[in-house]
């Protein structure tokens, strides 16, 4: 079996749709799971309808609602008739009506917490994936829609759960029964808690989702459909003269997702390399075209791509009397844990530690028992600028490049990263775009 998962603007009208299906199609007779986004833009209003109802603004909630709604039901009207379209338009009804009544409870109390929030988004992934079942009814397709939220058994942290791979395998296992000539459709992003409640894996989660169904189902491929021909040197919208790279490994993948390259979201490797499911990444505007391929291993060595992650912030605690102490490193990263906070780059001196960390809303806490081991600054605005392909420093020539590259920018920390995998540099939340588009011209002419 195949999954395919189709992103926001893969599916974003009815030619998206029309173009995103025919594809589903060709790969009929490989027994396809198709996972889909919500239609591109309809998550980021669902979010904006959530915070204007915490504002307690029912006028502003109403009118992103019905420009949901006839977003969907204009493609609705365009591409189905007869019981179709009215199998269609009732659901979009229905969920519509699901989704006024939740925001009006939270504009009434001006509140939506975590949960409420990951019941209202979620209907995006619910519409669209509405509007392809019906569209593959009417194109005469033996089509199923599967409730991710019954599939996809997470814990309860909203916003950003974490799957329960027994639970869910369990779900899946029973519900979803691939075939020759049979397409199962299911939304990506969303689940469900122990008690049923709706959860998210996060934005940009439905890649993920796209791994949790090929793991568990054993798919001998996973494609993620996207709008650009794969993963690239780096993000071409930055830089338009990218090019596609295509072979690179899971690690590489991963890492560049984690620095930054929205393109795939990096949790999505994990499930795909542990059973070895290879993973594409393609284009649905240029489905012949070039892509890029995911595996275990590449065939070549060398600088695959440069990502960028911004809003980083840097910890740096200086402590001359105990660095050297036993347990000092221990205790330090204790702290971050204990508040629930990871650090991305880590760089030790005699005297001095520092870190980056992305997620602040504990900075204040961290850096108050920080202090018990030493003195603290904090530097906010930073990012992390990262050089991504196994073996690259191996050619020394490689690491003189990158620093001629980033003359005149003001270096915070370097870290080589110990895999031999990626080189990463702290750089000025402003100097970001500048670094990459220079690295690039360096490595990639
Ligand atoms: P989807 O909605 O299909 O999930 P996303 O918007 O999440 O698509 O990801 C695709 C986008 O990722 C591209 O349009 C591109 O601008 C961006 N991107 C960032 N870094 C890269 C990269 N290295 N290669 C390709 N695309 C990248
Ligand atoms: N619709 C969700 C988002 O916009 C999930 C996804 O597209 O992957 O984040
Ligand atoms: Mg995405």
């Amino acid at each position: 079996m195949i999954v395919l998962k189709f992103g926001g603007t893969s599916v974003q009208d009815s030619a998206a749709m029309d173009r995103a299906l025919d594809i589903t199609f060709e790969r009929l007779e490989r027994s396809p799971v198709l996972i889909s986004s919500a239609m591109a833009k309809i998550t980021d209003s669902l979010i904006a309808a959530a915070d204007a109802a915490v504002a307690g603004d029912g006028e502003a909630v109403a009118s992103l609602l019905d420009a949901v709604k006839e977003r969907h039901i204009k493609c609705a009207y365009e591409f189905l008739k007869g019981q179709n379209l009215n199998y269609a338009v009732t659901r979009i009804n229905e969920i519509m009506t699901e989704l006024r009544s939740i925001l009006r409870g939270c504009v009434y109390l001006k509140e939506c917490t975590p949960q409420s929030c990951d019941a209202v988004v979620s209907c995006g992934e619910l519409l669209s994936t509405v509007l392809l079942h019906a569209r593959a009814r009417e194109r005469k397709i033996d089509a199923v829609w599967l409730d991710s939220r019954e599939l996809i058994k997470t814990d309860s942290t909203y916003g950003e759960a974490a799957v329960d791979f027994k639970a869910t395998e369990t779900a899946i296992r029973k519900a979803v029964t691939p075939a020759a000539g049979k397409l199962f459709i299911a939304q990506g992003f969303i689940g469900s808690d122990a008690n049923s409640l709706t959860t998210t894996l996060g934005r940009g989660g439905s890649d993920y989702t796209a791994a949790v169904f090929g793991s568990i189902l054993n798919a001998e491929e996973i494609q993620i459909w996207t709008d650009v021909n794969g993963i690239m040197t780096t993000d071409p919208r930055l830089v338009p003269e990218a090019k596609t790279v295509n072979e690179i490994s899971y690690e590489e993948a991963a890492e560049l997702a984690f620095f930054g390259a929205k393109v795939v979201h990096p949790a999505t490797i994990q499930p795909a390399v542990a059973k070895k499911i290879p993973v594409t990444v393609l284009n649905t505007r240029d489905p012949e075209g070039i892509f890029t391929r995911i595996s275990e291993k590449t065939a070549y060595e060398g600088l695959k791509a440069i990502s960028g992650k911004k809003n980083v912030t840097l910890l740096t605690v200086v402590s001359s009397r105990m660095m050297n102490a036993v347990g000092f490193l221990a205790n330090l990263f204790e702290i971050f844990r204990e508040h629930n906070t990871s650090v991305d780059l880590v760089s030790t001196s005699e005297v001095s530690v520092s870190m980056t960390i992305n997620k602040t809303d504990k900075l204040a806490e961290i850096t108050a028992d920080l202090e018990k081991l030493g003195s603290v600054s904090v530097e906010a605005d930073k990012a992390i600028v990262c050089l991504v392909g196994k073996g690259i420093w191996k050619d020394s020539r490689n690491v003189t490049k990158a620093f001629a590259a980033l003359e005149g920018t003001n270096i915070r920390m370097i870290s080589l990263g110990a895999s031999d995998t990626n080189l990463s540099a702290l750089v000025p939340n402003g100097k970001l775009n500048e670094a990459i588009i220079s690295l690039h011209k360096a490595f990639f002419g």
